[in-house]
């Protein structure tokens, strides 16, 4: 009669995903020279940035109507995105930063800044970002006497 032998252990399979080794840079590289950028400013979409950004809007359209319960009215969409509604960030090294008044500005989806042969400025005219309001603090109003805590 035969001893029970125990089944053979079987190394249970190693189906870890490799450990992604992280990356030696992390964050936004320089534009010019591909380094750890330091510094950004916007520049306005190029025509083929715009057309990839309305193609996944209308992508993301498609989904939600396919989604929606068709007994519910139809979800309104406003119109697709255009260049007016985008901005790009374009990033930079210290070396290849182009000034910080001409950062500040919005600049042209044209612009090539940064290129070495304009720096620290670029070759397109920016514009003037768009303005948000500056909020007005709240009118101070005085509390009553007795809601004042703290050193008279
Ligand atoms: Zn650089
Ligand atoms: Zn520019």
């Amino acid at each position: 009669m035969d001893a029970l032998t125990p089944p053979p252990i079987t190394e249970p399979p190693d189906d870890q995903p490799p450990v992604a080794t992280a990356p030696t840079q992390s964050g936004p590289l320089c534009k010019a020279c591909g380094i750890a950028a330091v510094v950004h400013w916007l520049r306005r979409p190029t025509d083929s940035e715009v057309t990839e950004a309305a193609a996944v809007e209308k992508e993301r359209r498609a989904q939600v109507l396919l989604l929606t319960d068709p007994q519910l009215p139809r979800p309104e969409f406003g119109p697709l995105p255009t260049a007016a509604d985008m901005t790009r960030t374009v990033y930079a090294c210290a070396s290849h930063a182009i000034t910080l008044e001409a950062a500040a500005l919005l600049h042209q989806s044209r612009c090539t800044a940064p290129n070495e042969a304009d720096l620290p400025a670029c070759d397109c005219t920016p514009e003037a970002p768009p303005q948000t309001p500056p909020t007005e603090p709240p009118p101070a109003r005085a509390l009553p006497a007795h809601w004042v805590t703290g050193d008279a």
